[in-house]
């Protein structure tokens, strides 16, 4: 997600300390503290300008939302969208997510998101795809027990590749679809779907959505 420098950035969350976190480590293990309710934690890593996590706090008042983007100018525009809404169970951490052991306790963490994450195709850049195995290492070490990863992507190279990564680090799949919108048309309402902004875009071209849901072994 590229996106031009915004002036207004640096003001707006100096603005607003109360819903962005630029210190994440500092936060281990007290992220309750951040929030109007003590209630599951779920986490979404490059949350881009939060569209998902946005849309996910309001369905589900009863969970508590962190999302973690690296790009400042990305996380200020989820931060100007969200204000309006004074979602009291949405925080944004502006921090790469490559750190995420550092920020959460071992099971603090109750499910974890990836949404569209950048597919990094050239092989001699693998460390970096977010479902490498130093990732899913350091997912694992915060959620907790049956916790549970749920990643969604256009990108079909990615896609199988993190099907390999995940189910060789020992992730137990629980649910695949190959083509996320088909099978949400056909279930009647039972599945549901929080759109993002990425979502949207490459659906709107025709192209399917691959979705996966693993687990945390005990
Ligand atoms: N999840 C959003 C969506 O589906 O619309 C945005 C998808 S965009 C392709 C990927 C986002 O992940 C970008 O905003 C990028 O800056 C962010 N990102 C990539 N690597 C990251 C990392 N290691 N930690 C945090 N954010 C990251």
């Amino acid at each position: 997600m590229r996106v031009r420098n915004k002036p207004w950035a640096d003001d707006l969350i100096a603005e607003n300390p109360e819903a962005i976190v630029l210190d994440a480590a500092a936060h281990r293990g007290h992220w309750q503290d951040r929030f109007k309710q003590q209630q599951p934690l779920q986490v979404e890593i490059g949350t881009g300008k939060g569209q998902f996590l946005i849309g996910m706090a309001k369905a589900h008042p009863e969970i508590n939302f962190v999302g973690i983007e690296l790009q400042k100018s990305v996380l200020a525009a989820a931060l100007k969208t969200s204000l309006p809404e004074a979602l009291d169970n949405l925080q944004w951490v502006l921090a790469d997510g490559d750190g995420v052991e550092t920020f959460f306790e071992p099971g603090e963490v109750d499910q974890l998101y990836l949404n569209f994450s950048d597919p990094w195709p050239k092989t001699r850049h693998e460390k970096r795809r977010l479902t490498y195995k130093t990732f899913l290492a350091s997912y694992q070490a915060v959620l907790r027990d049956n916790g549970k990863i749920q990643f969604k992507t256009d990108n079909r190279h990615l896609f199988e590749y993190s099907l390999m990564s995940m189910t060789a680090f020992g992730l137990q799949l629980t649910e695949v679809s190959l083509d996320l919108h088909a099978d949400i048309a056909a279930s009647d309402g039972k599945l549901e779907n929080i759109e993002t902004e990425y979502e949207q875009k490459f659906s709107a071209k025709g192209q399917p959505i691959y979705r996966l849901v693993v687990e945390m072994p005990d």
